[in-house]
């Protein structure tokens, strides 16, 4: 990863959990790590992250964290959120950082009014993937954010995986209803195919293997194609071939209605919960 569209100056995670710590992982493996600060309340998390990572600064206080870094990285689930940006509002408003919050479901307006008002917020809505180095995150701005920041927070979101941008701050429950939610779509399609593989005749483990095994194949050649799924599906697709037997089974069995049912389900949950 290229770290060149990051600030000179010092990164600070609000919260050093698992995702801070894929974050921060992420960050250190490039040619040029920046300068980290990591605050976190749990002695234990502090300790395994300056452990594996000596070059960061690990404190037990967010604003001994947070003052002197230029981008702070809100990591800390939603519910706690609130009280901790009420540590940081005097600070924010003397330095104006660069705030990125990844946590799910409190919109950018929500911290920037908890944070005093005027600051460039990126939300970052990562999914679990993320952890493992393969996640995918769509990013909002609001308007405080400039050009520099969204590279900023577009390279610090890259360390972990491919992002995206959206321009309005109601798709972010598009993108949680694809992405953020959507690793459990492909979980439960590998589940009922190994199920289905093993009406088929095959042991258990072995229809398990295979379905898993399939959908990392199939994910890493839709990641790794210029071609789009459609393409990709087409090319296996021989026509009177067993592959066109299944899709056709899977079409006419209405997948893509209860797929757009199962995305727009999750979007309104979303919406409701914000
Ligand atoms: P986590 O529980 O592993 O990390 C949260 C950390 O915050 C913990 O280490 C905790 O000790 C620390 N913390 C608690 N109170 C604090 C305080 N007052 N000040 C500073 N730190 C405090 O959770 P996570 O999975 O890393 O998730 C972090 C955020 O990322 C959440 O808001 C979550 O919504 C978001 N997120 C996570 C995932 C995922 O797959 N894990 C995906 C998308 C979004």
């Amino acid at each position: 990863m290229t770290s060149t569209a990051l600030p000179a100056s010092r990164i600070a995670f609000i919260g050093g959990g698992n995702m801070a710590a894929s974050l921060i992982g992420g960050l250190c493996a490039g040619s040029a790590p920046p300068a980290i600060a990591v605050a976190d309340p749990a002695e234990e998390n502090r300790a395994r992250l300056a452990s594996r990572h000596p070059a960061i600064a690990a404190h037990a206080s967010n604003l001994d964290a947070a003052d002197g870094a230029g981008v702070w990285v809100l990591a800390v689930k939603p519910q706690v959120l609130r009280t901790v940006c009420g540590e940081l509002t005097a600070l924010a408003q003397e330095r104006t950082p660069l705030v990125i919050s990844i946590a799910a479901g409190v919109t950018a307006s929500q911290i920037d009014r908890w944070l005093g008002g005027g600051q460039a917020i990126v939300r970052a809505m990562p999914n679990t993937p993320s952890l493992l180095g393969a996640g995918a995150t769509g990013l909002y701005a609001n308007a405080r954010v400039d050009t520099a920041g969204r590279a900023a927070a577009e390279t610090l979101l890259a360390t972990v995986g491919r992002t995206a941008w959206v321009r309005d701050e109601a798709q972010v429950d598009a993108v949680t209803a694809v992405s953020g939610s959507g690793p459990a779509y492909f979980f439960l399609l590998a589940e009922a195919m190994a199920e289905a593989g093993e009406e088929a005749g095959l042991d258990r483990d072995t229809a398990r293997l295979l379905a898993a095994q399939t959908a990392f194949g199939a994910g890493r050649m839709l990641a790794e194609s210029d071609e789009d799924a459609a393409t990709l599906r087409r090319r296996v697709t021989s026509p009177g071939g067993t592959t066109q037997a299944a899709v056709e089974a899977l079409e006419s069995g209405g997948l893509r209605d209860v797929v757009r049912r199962a995305v727009a389900a999750a979007a309104a949950r979303g919406r409701s919960l914000a």
